[in-house]
């Protein structure tokens, strides 16, 4: 039995705005510290009642380009940097509370959150963090995307990714996961798509936020980006950081390794739900 420490939660409340991917819409987001057991609760305050939706497995029901929650009537789009951010820094318990129904985009990486879990601290909470350990091979694979996680020591990501669309995209990357690595290699890492991929969102007004303020854009073999790239292998970096956020879902610490080549929101969770059924906790 591995020890995985004491739980955490905020030490104080922080807060950030800014625009949204979707709605293109200015949201607040505050994090506030939350009791024992309780893990990664949503609030949205702009509603009536302000109703609440746990991040967890359960409660997704969107996978399409993000990872969006819902429990009822109450939706939460794109939590996966915001979720990434947390499991790095080890927060198992906060109140999220957020004006609008998306965090706000910021950059397009984790940094805009990094910045805010550094402003709100951590504190040890009396209780003992929930571990799942994998024990023998799980895997998922549909269309190009192929994932596995075995069993090994720590927790590991190995990914790669291949797009056809610029000499750049053919990457691998592997990482322990932790908040030092995660700070230093992932977290700056900005989410990318395909000019194709954009187009007919952008015509049907669904990503109205969306700019090259918040992502890298692929045009014709082209990088497109206000201040070029990060690193020469960022896409996989990004892809990294959304695994972390997505399988964070687990609301476990995660014992394993996983290999995944072109991982999407949609191989992510469903490898996670794989994992739910086939893991002791
Ligand atoms: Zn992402």
């Amino acid at each position: 039995m591995i020890d995985h420490g004491r739980q955490h939660t905020v030490a104080r409340s922080a807060c950030l705005s800014g625009i949204t991917l979707h709605t293109g819409s200015r949201v607040g987001l505050t994090v506030r510290p939350a009791p024992v057991d309780s893990g990664i609760v949503f609030c949205r305050t702009d509603l009536p009642e302000q109703p609440r939706v746990a991040a967890c497995l359960a409660n997704v029901v969107e996978t399409r380009r993000a990872t969006t929650i819902a429990d009822g009537s109450a939706v939460v789009y794109t939590v996966e940097h915001l979720l990434a951010v947390l499991y790095a820094f080890g927060i198992d318990n906060v109140l999220v509370e957020m004006s609008g129904p998306e965090p706000p985009i910021g950059d397009g990486s984790a940094t805009p959150f990094v910045e805010l879990l550094d402003e709100a601290g951590a504190v040890e909470q009396d209780g003992s963090r929930k571990g799942l350990r994998i024990e023998t091979p799980v895997c998922y694979e549909k269309g190009e995307s192929c994932l596995v996680f075995l069993p090994g020591e720590g927790y590991r990501i190995s990914c790669t990714v291949k797009y056809n669309c610029t000499p750049l995209d053919c990457q691998y990357l592997s990482l322990p996961v932790g908040r030092e690595t995660f700070l230093a290699e992932i977290a700056a890492a900005r989410t990318f798509c395909s000019y194709p991929e954009i187009e007919g969102l952008i015509n049907a007004n669904l990503i109205c936020g969306g700019s090259l303020d918040n992502a890298i854009v692929i045009k014709d073999g082209v990088i497109l980006s206000k201040e070029g790239l990060r690193f020469p292998d960022e896409f996989v970096r990004h892809k990294i950081l959304d695994a972390i956020g997505d399988f964070s879902l687990l609301g476990a610490r995660l014992q394993g390794r996983l290999l995944a080549v072109k991982p999407g929101h949609e191989a992510n969770i469903e490898l996670a739900r794989l994992l739910s059924d086939n893991c002791n906790q």
